[in-house]
Order: C-alpha cells, then structure tokens, then sequence
C-alpha cells in the first residue's frame, strides 16, 4: 500500500485541466500502480472520491467510493462502490439542482454549500480500458461532480454562491451539521441514491 501527498489549494495542478489518457498509457504497469496509489490514497483520507491531480498528477483519472471508512465519517451518504473513471465526461440529464454541502481533501478544514446536478451519467473508461457507462443520481452524482471538476481544474469552492457559508469542520459540526443531515437524509430518501 502506497499512500501519495496530497496536492492543497495553490498548487497550479489543481487549477491546469489534465490531460486524456491514451489506451497504451493506461495498460501500463506503472500506471495501473498509480491507479493502486491513487485508491490507496483516496481510502487512507477516508475521502469519497480523489483525482489524479489530486496527488500531483495531471491525467484524467479519478476514483470514487463510499466504503464503510468513508460512512463512519459521513453517515448520510449512499455507499458508492469502487470506481476507477479514466477520461471521463459527465451530461446532466435535466435542469435540475441540489444544494449540497462539500468539502475537498485538497482544501483542509473548509466546508461550503453549494448547487449539484441530480441526474449526471458518466462516460468513461474503467480502469482496464473497458467503456463505461454510469448513471448515477443525488449525492453520488455530487461526488462524481467534485472529482470531474478537478479535472478541469475546478475546486468545490469555486462553486460556492454564498461565501457566508463557508465553515471549518468543527463549526459545521457544532452549527450546520444537524440541519444539514436532517434535510440531505430526505433527499437520499426522496431520490433513492
Ligand atoms: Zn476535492
């Protein structure tokens, strides 16, 4: 098990968008040991989702899982399996947004509300080439957002509307975290992911 350092905000790698992957690069061994790395990473920081420039690494590839590490932290969010997404494209199947609440590895100890896609489908490689197609809804398809944006060079806080409600993680616990589980409780419920 390897476990990179993580890129934080400031880092251009997280404002350059990363390249495609070619085919060929991605049978390599060294990057299927990257994509090892990667989830390693991703599972140690106990994150739902991590992506390569994430680690310092500009290719399109991004992972996203909601395991039993990550629901401790998070009890509210639907499990996500493992999910290697290389190249990846996202449509929005409708007009029509959530507000969430997010925070971001590479941003330590700051959480903001901000407006998601319900619907998202995904087009991409798996992590052996393989075409990908995934629909995914609610706060999966948040993740699936959050990690494509870095992609792009996007942070979560680029996103957030109203600065005002940036919080750290203890004030969010102590203010916002009750009210916010309360309502996203029912929107899981209401969406059924
Ligand atoms: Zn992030």
């Amino acid at each position: 098990m390897t476990v990179l350092p993580i890129t934080y905000i400031g880092d251009p790698v997280l404002r350059t968008p990363t390249r495609p992957v070619t085919r060929d690069e991605l049978a390599d061994a060294a990057m299927q040991r990257f994509i090892d790395d990667l989830i390693d990473t991703m599972r140690d920081a106990a994150g739902a989702g991590i992506a390569a420039n994430q680690v310092g690494r500009s290719v399109r590839i991004c992972a996203v899982e909601v395991g039993e590490a990550t629901t401790r932290r998070y009890p509210y969010k639907p499990p996500i399996p493992l999910t290697v997404l290389v190249n990846p494209t996202l449509e929005y199947l409708g007009d029509d947004t959530y507000a969430n609440n997010e925070g971001c590895l590479s941003v330590p100890d700051l959480r903001g509300d901000l407006r998601r896609h319900i619907r998202v489908v995904a087009t991409a490689w798996d992590r052996h080439g393989n075409d990908l197609l995934t629909k995914v809804a609610g706060l999966t398809a948040g993740t699936y957002q959050h990690e494509v944006d870095h992609l792009d060079g996007i942070i979560f806080v680029d996103r957030v509307e109203d600065t005002r409600s940036f919080s750290t993680w203890d004030e969010f616990d102590r203010h916002h975290r009750s009210h916010f589980v309360e309502r996203i409780t029912k929107f899981v419920d209401d969406i059924g992911s």
